[in-house]
């Protein structure tokens, strides 16, 4: 049987992100498509807790090698926040739109030059019996003053890419996924990934 790797994640867009950031030659199955699986509850302290502990539940339970993500919002106006917050910024189960728009009202009247944010993002492997490897991955930028552009997900429309004027809600799903935070942390894990999983190793 093909060897498999779980992507631990119930987000669409990020479990769509990681398919093709990851060599088309990788078997990759989604933690949704084990009857029975549930979210790994997030309340670690950081973004590596967070995702480690994902990883490490999802190859538990399937009994295969698992990936997961756990990615924060660092704005500097804010001390670094929302942080490991990121996704209940407004509220306990707040939505983008929501988090979005508390986000631009605690910026609102600030310069440009004092609203620097990074996308922090941290992948974790973990095989069943407990083996762990994570890699951070960061995108610096700032937020706008109001959404921008149609692609991607969640804080994208407000997050302007360090060195150009595009979000990257404004990015296509191809350039996002080759500079973004998401992108960076994946490429720190390819080599061991590509070492468990020989198969994906692109043809020489
Ligand atoms: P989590 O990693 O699923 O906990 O996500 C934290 C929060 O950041 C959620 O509100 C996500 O929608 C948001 N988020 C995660 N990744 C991205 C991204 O690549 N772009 C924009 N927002 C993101």
């Amino acid at each position: 049987m093909k060897k498999v790797l779980v992507i631990a994640t119930f987000n669409p867009h990020k479990l769509l992100e990681i398919r093709a950031i990851l060599p088309a030659q990788l078997a990759l199955k989604a933690l949704s498509d084990f009857p029975g699986s549930v979210p790994a509850e997030e309340d670690g302290a950081t973004l590596e807790e967070n995702a480690a502990k994902k990883a490490l539940a999802a190859a538990r339970f399937t009994g295969l090698w698992a990936l997961a993500d756990d990615t924060g919002l660092e704005v500097d106006a804010l001390g670094g926040g929302p942080g490991i917050r990121s996704a209940r910024y407004a509220g306990e189960s707040s939505s983008s739109a929501d988090n979005t728009a508390k986000l631009l009202l605690a910026l609102e009247g600030l310069p440009s030059e004092k609203r620097l944010a990074r996308f922090a993002c941290v992948m974790a492997l973990a095989s069943p019996s407990g083996d762990l490897l994570t890699c951070r991955g960061v995108l610096e930028g700032r937020i706008t003053g109001g959404g921008r552009g149609a692609e991607g997900f969640g804080y994208d429309p407000v997050f302007e890419v360090a060195g150009g004027c595009r979000t990257l809600a404004e990015f296509s799903e191809r350039e996002k996924n080759s500079v973004s935070h998401r992108a960076q942390a994946l490429k720190g894990l390819l080599p061991e990934l590509l070492r468990l999983f020989p198969a994906a190793r692109p043809a020489s």
